[in-house]
């Protein structure tokens, strides 16, 4: 699944958007808009560097080695 972002948790800081290698993430005015679901691969960054834990992410069982 791609990054499910937590608006109660996010400060905006953009560490997501600058960090993620396929440009999945955008910074809107608003919040953070996961805008290529599809493009994601799961590598993690975005939940690794992000500073406040807002970024969740269900990796895919394979990748998990199940
Ligand atoms: S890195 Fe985390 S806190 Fe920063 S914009 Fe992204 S989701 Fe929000
Ligand atoms: S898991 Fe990787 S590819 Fe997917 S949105 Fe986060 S940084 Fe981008």
């Amino acid at each position: 699944m791609p990054p499910v972002i937590d608006p109660d948790k996010c400060n905006l800081c953009g560490v997501c958007d600058e960090h993620c290698p396929l440009d999945v993430i955008y910074m809107e005015n608003e919040g953070v808009d996961v805008r290529y679901p599809l493009e994601c691969w799961h590598c993690g960054a975005c939940r690794q560097d992000c500073p406040t834990g807002a970024v969740d992410i269900e990796f895919p069982l394979i990748m998990l080695g199940v």
